[in-house]
């Protein structure tokens, strides 16, 4: 036998039992006299003793130790002298009789310790010892407990969880598909999903009221800090619903996860805000509402001053940070080196003390009089002791810029802190993004989006402006989930495909395949998908989805641990008839 217990379990009460556990050195301290040893599996980390009068097989055995030698150690459980209440198992150790190396372990590349001192680089390329530490052993169950709660409440509302291909056609989610060779199809080529989309409108079209599917999705785009290749999602889709259906499932299975995983309930529903009115107040469509400082319009009233910069402006607006007045000079530069940061893209910011004698001190005060800037301060709800700061431009760069300031300055002042849970709903996207460079429109979310109904109308006169039953479920300022109503009738779909530049031929190479089932009695159906590794990484208050998936790639999209992606062979390159064109000298 190899184990009667594991390394987490044995208490006082296991005292004077004879016991065999079985896992990893995790360290060894030899004091002459005695040696302890600390044994760990998944469960924890028990103390076991070699004493002075072991037996000698066990004194040698417990010699040739070495860090992360994998051991069978079977001995009695004694209460410790000196208790350890760092640890559960903290007031016994063992003190064994018996001690057999299992396998020897080279050292290993980097400590597993909960603080280990691997570089990123060579951890990833150890993954299956840095799981061995606690952090990511933590993260991997806390997802798999999200994935059986989800499991469990999905269930409980009559969903099935069905399975859909890998191997399929492009799924229009706006990244690059990753595409497979097929032998048997010389010159043909599978798509991996990007969602499964497509195939859960199918089961729609087939009866399957209620599916969901803890599924990869794959989308080949430019990795940003925060992205994979390969992904996982909570894909979600009902039929006979409208959108209120929808979010209250939805809002009730995120709050069995709130409250089953992190103990946490919410009182009423989640609130919920136009697209337009995230984008008008928080300059984004995944606002962090974990705190205010909300933007103020001040356009009108900073133009016709003479201050050149505002008065060629699209838009002026504002956010008045509370208490910060008091800010240096030293600490204003900083911010407004931070806003001209090319990612940012603001030109400058312009700030407004406001002193506690109820004047104020501004950096335009030239074209300013006091009573000009005590109506921008009322505006924006400021009090003696705040701190107004003021970004101006083209109004969607200025938006997006004076978000970032925003979310800035509410890390500053700490109020984004990741133990607080600020859940709403975004609704009522745009159907259609308008692309200059391409000079077309794009869908927003995806093509099977409907419009709302009251927009229809639109279509053909201003499609800009018809507005989607379409909703993202947003928590601290990212997108956790997303999905719409869709289009269920074959005309209108291919009404909003000639709206998006597809000819009737290209819709129906692509799409002909849920066109015609469409034709075949389709129910109304909607539905939403969310990111399951991100869902994992807000729980667990890191910033990375990198943590929550055992084997993730890098920034380049490689996994160094298996050294992938990596070349074929002429002769499977030969049987997907397929060539290598030569690479272009840089
Ligand atoms: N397929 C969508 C996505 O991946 C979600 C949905 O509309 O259900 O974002």
């Amino acid at each position: 036998m190899y184990r009667t217990h594991t390394c987490g379990e044995l208490r006082a009460e296991n005292r004077d039992q004879t016991v065999t556990l079985a896992g990893w050195v995790q360290k060894i301290r030899n004091l002459g006299a005695m040696t302890f040893i600390d044994l760990r599996d998944r469960y924890g980390i028990t103390q076991l003793v070699v004493e002075e009068h072991s037996a000698e097989e066990v004194r040698r055995a417990a010699s040739e130790l070495g860090r992360e030698y994998v051991v069978r150690a079977t001995g009695k459980v004694v209460e410790r002298a000196s208790k350890n209440d760092r640890i559960p198992t903290g007031d016994i150790e063992v003190v064994l009789s018996a001690l057999d190396i299992l396998n020897a372990s080279q050292t290993p590349p980097f400590t597993i310790e909960d603080h280990s001192d691997g570089g990123d680089e060579l951890r990833m390329r150890y993954r299956f010892l840095d799981l061995r530490r606690n952090p990511l052993k933590n993260a991997m169950i806390l997802r798999h407990r999200m994935a059986h709660e989800v499991r469990n409440f999905l269930d409980g509302r009559g969903f099935l969880e069905i399975e859909t291909p890998y191997l399929i056609k492009s799924t229009p989610e706006g990244a690059r598909d990753f595409v497979v060779p097929s032998r048997m199809n010389p010159g043909e080529f599978y798509a991996l999903p990007q969602s499964p989309q497509t195939f859960k409108q199918l089961l729609m079209v087939a009866g399957y009221d209620r599916y969901f599917q803890i599924v990869r999705c794959f989308r080949d785009e430019d990795l940003r800090a925060d992205r994979q290749p390969e992904f996982t999602q909570i894909d979600c889709e009902m039929s006979f619903v409208e959108r209120e259906d929808v979010l209250a499932t939805f809002e009730d299975m995120a709050k069995h996860l709130f409250r089953s995983l992190l103990g946490l309930s919410f009182e009423g529903a989640f609130p919920r805000m136009t697209w337009a009115e995230a984008m008008e107040k928080y300059g984004s469509d995944k606002p962090d509402i974990r705190f205010g400082m909300t933007f103020r319009d001040l356009t009108d009233a900073a133009k016709g001053k003479g201050f050149g910069v505002f008065d060629s402006a699209e838009y002026v607006g504002a956010i008045c940070a509370e208490g910060c007045a008091g800010y240096t000079r030293k600490q204003l530069d900083a911010l407004t080196d931070f806003v001209k940061r090319p990612q940012v893209g603001a030109k400058g910011m312009v700030y407004v003390r406001c002193e506690a004698d109820g004047s104020f001190k501004s950096s335009v005060d030239k074209f300013y009089a006091q009573e000009d800037l005590a109506a921008w301060a009322a505006r924006c709800g400021a009090r003696p002791g705040d701190l107004i700061l003021i970004l101006s431009g083209a109004r969607k760069q200025t938006l997006s810029a004076l978000c970032e300031l925003r979310l800035e300055m509410g890390s500053r002042l700490g109020l984004r802190p990741n133990d607080r849970f600020a859940p709403l709903w975004v609704i009522d996207f745009p159907l259609l993004e308008w692309d200059d460079e391409t000079q077309r429109f794009y869908a927003m979310h995806h093509p099977f989006t409907a419009p709302k109904a009251e927009d229809i109308a639109l279509f053909d006169t201003d499609p800009g402006r018809v507005r989607a039953d379409a909703y993202d479920f947003v928590v601290n300022g990212m997108e956790i989930g997303g999905g719409s109503i869709r289009i269920f009738d074959s005309a209108l779909q291919h009404r909003m495909f000639r709206v998006l530049g597809f000819t009737d031929e290209e819709a129906e190479k692509q799409f002909g395949f849920l066109m015609n089932a469409f034709k075949f009695g389709a129910p109304p159906h909607g539905g939403l998908a969310f990111g399951f590794d991100r869902f994992c990484s807000l729980f667990g208050g890191a910033d990375s989805i990198r943590d929550y998936i055992a084997f993730p790639k890098n920034n380049s999209g490689r996994d160094v641990m298996i050294d992938s992606p990596s070349t074929i062979s002429a002769a499977q390159l030969d049987e997907l008839a397929l060539g290598i064109k030569p690479q272009r000298a840089e």
